[in-house]
């Protein structure tokens, strides 16, 4: 049975590795494994960590791989990310071969703008990308010997990307495969490789060519002994036909769908997703980059549209929630990508994109917890924390409302309050209830209200869940003991009790 993930920053909750560790033995035990994101030098440039300098080594301020080595040896699952797409433009990879061009010996290792296009740049070939972020992707480098060159920058200026197949990186990738499989990485989390892949005539965001290169990558992670969890936002269509490539993929539609029935009082997307959804999925309703939205939305394909299990129009009435719940700063703080009419994702914490209501934030994590899957959860989330204005204002990074730093005292003050002890009680209930390891089954019942089971022999958990009352209730059997939970004041004693 998969027990639950916690997804976090080391800094940003224990202050470094060793706090973590701390912090995880002595107030946060029960969860299985631990997504540290990005703790390579540095982890905190332009990207928070999602652009090393040094991809193999751990930041010397977080601590070192024996930090890391220690968690896995707590019995932790420890994923990391393998930031495949690109580099820092401070590595010393770029920094020689700016400085010796054809003859460093990472010559090749870079995407040029000539290289991809090989003279054949058109206005509408150049415009057909697929960005994640405004703009176009390119950034101009000057080489040593005054040669301008036009680099690749799917992401920010200072990301510079990464020729994969090319052998140069390709050795780059092995090298830091290897130093994740020796530091105690038992899943490797594939950070964009959606957009690994340039090929001229497409919108190079998930083509056939990503496919073949995404198999080749994860058996190299796999010969190094960890499994491979692809990150990807994109149609769901798109996590169905990766899923049975890798070992795990993310369910970023879920929040999505679950924001939805909130907003309309109906189940019947969430019930269509439950259908057909992939189940090797890691579930999850916030990231470090936000909450996934698009998803689950329509996507349009060489002008034609594909539907999506939400359209358009409920879309944008979810983003609208999500400004009304929080005085319009996920709006401000949400960025709308190169072609895009919507954010990808809302930068909100899902706490706060919910107005901060208790029985609804419960209601959507007793969800999340009860699709078969592999639960994660965020820090920000499981201490239930709200948008942080003033880290987001000062970073000018809207991602930044929801990576809050917390400090020793702020954590003890969470997890006193009656909704983080009633997810923690949750979190335990998936991890312990033997009915868990056995058999799913779900149902709608009526417009609005969804149930989740499982039963193994004699144990059982069934979740109700009514998206317009926004209320819940867990029956549980266990042998010949039975209980209800409905409220999170009686999931908050539920922890209590032990
Ligand atoms: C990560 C982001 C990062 C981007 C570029 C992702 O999808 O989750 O935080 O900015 O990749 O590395």
């Amino acid at each position: 049975m998969a027990g639950v993930h916690l997804l976090t920053y080391a800094d940003r909750l224990g202050g470094d590795l060793s706090g973590l560790r701390e912090l995880l033995h002595d107030d946060l035990d029960g969860f299985a494994g631990v997504h540290i994101l990005p703790f390579f030098t540095p982890y905190d440039g332009d990207d928070a960590g999602f652009d090393p300098v040094d991809h193999t080594q751990v930041d010397p301020r977080l601590g070192s791989w024996a930090d890391v080595r220690a968690l896995a040896d707590d019995g932790y699952e420890i994923v990391a990310d393998l930031i495949v797409n690109h580099v820092s433009a401070d590595s010393p990879e770029f920094r020689d071969w700016l400085a010796r061009g054809v003859a460093s010996k990472h010559d090749g290792m870079f995407l040029t703008f000539d290289k991809v296009f090989g003279g054949r740049a058109t206005e509408a070939g150049i415009t057909a990308f697929y960005r994640p972020r405004p703009g176009l992707p390119f950034t101009s480098f000057m080489q040593a010997d005054g040669t301008r060159r036009l680099v690749w920058t799917t992401f920010m200026p200072s990301q510079v990307d990464i020729d994969v197949r090319h052998p140069a990186g390709e050795a780059y990738l092995r090298r830091v495969i290897r130093a994740l499989a020796e530091g105690g990485v038992r899943t490797v989390r594939i950070d964009a490789v959606g957009y690994a892949i340039k090929t001229v005539g497409s919108d190079s965001f998930m083509t056939d060519e990503t496919m073949e290169y995404v198999q080749v990558l994860a058996q190299m992670c796999r010969e190094a002994g960890m499994r491979v969890l692809v990150e990807v936002h994109a149609h769901y269509t798109q996590q169905q036909r990766i899923a049975p490539l890798v070992d795990l993929v993310y369910d970023f539609a879920l929040p999505a769908l679950l924001l939805h029935s909130l907003v309309a009082g109906t189940t019947d997307r969430l019930a269509r997703w439950l259908e057909i959804r992939p189940e090797n999925a890691i579930t999850v309703l916030d990231t470090h980059d936000g909450i996934g939205i698009i998803d689950a939305g329509p996507v349009k394909v060489g002008g034609v549209e594909l539907p999506g299990l939400i359209d358009q129009s409920e879309m944008a009435a979810i983003f609208a929630a999500a400004s009304y719940a929080t005085g319009g700063i996920s709006d401000q703080a949400s960025v709308i990508p190169a072609w895009c009419e919507l954010p990808h994702q809302i930068n909100a914490t899902f706490y706060s994109a919910l107005s901060q209501d208790d029985d609804a934030y419960l209601l959507c994590r007793a969800v999340q917890l009860f699709v078969p899957g592999e639960p994660q959860v965020y820090y920000v989330g499981l201490l239930a924390g709200v948008d942080d204005i003033e880290l987001w204002q000062s970073s000018g990074q809207g991602r930044d409302v929801n990576r809050h730093h917390y400090s020793h005292e702020e954590v003890q003050a969470a997890l006193e309050q009656p909704v983080v002890r009633a997810l923690r009680a949750l979190i335990r209930l998936r991890t312990k209830h033997p009915a868990f390891g056995g058999e799913f089954s779900w149902r709608q019942v009526g417009d609005d209200v969804i149930e989740l089971g499982w039963v193994s022999g004699d144990d059982a958990a069934v979740l109700t869940a009514c998206l317009t009352t926004r209320q819940f209730s867990i029956v549980l059997r266990n042998g010949s003991e039975r209980q209800r939970l409905s409220s999170v004041a009686e999931l908050a004693e539920e922890f209590d009790n032990g």
